[in-house]
Formats: C-alpha cells, sequence, structure tokens
C-alpha cells in the first residue's frame, strides 16, 4: 500500500504498464483487477482516506510500498471513472 501523492511517482510504473498492455477489469468503483504478466490477477484498490489517496495492491512490491504497474493500470482506469462521474 502507498500514498499516492503526485503524478511523478506513477511515471515509471506508467511506462511499464504501458509496454505490458494487460487487461485492467472493472470490479467495483475503485476496485480493479490487473492481468499479471504470469497470467495471475492483482486486486488494485484505489481510496480517498480523508486527504489522502491510498492505492493498494496485491503484489510483493505495493506491499513493500512501491509503486507497481499493475496500480498504475488501475489508477488510468480509475481516474478516467472518476471524471466521467463528474461530468455526469
Ligand atoms: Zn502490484
Amino acid at each position: 500500500m502507498y500514498i499516492l501523492k503526485s503524478k511523478s511517482q506513477l511515471e515509471k510504473a506508467i511506462t511499464k504498464a504501458m509496454k505490458i498492455r494487460t487487461k485492467v477489469k472493472f470490479i467495483s468503483f475503485g476496485v480493479y483487477s490487473v492481468k499479471g504478466t504470469k497470467g495471475n490477477f492483482y486486486t488494485v484498490k484505489c481510496e480517498r482516506i480523508g486527504n489522502e489517496k491510498q492505492v493498494s495492491c496485491e503484489c510483493l512490491g505495493a506491499a513493500k510500498g512501491l509503486v507497481c504497474w499493475h496500480s498504475a493500470c488501475a489508477l488510468s482506469l480509475h481516474v478516467a471513472i472518476v471524471r466521467q462521474r463528474q461530468t455526469v
């Protein structure tokens, strides 16, 4: 789990995510399932707690507080959904 403070945190993870081009499944608002390189799925949760944006993923990297590419994938979808909700 890590706290998202700025977009620059995500840059490397996004670059990797774009190379891999995986599938992201919408489960519920803020909860996504991202397909890993070995065909396994990681559940990523994006939640706002107070003023902090917390992102968690099931992989080992995220458990250590690293920004993993799974969460970058999920976040890009999450941001698009949040924007849609705001315009409706
Ligand atoms: Zn991950």
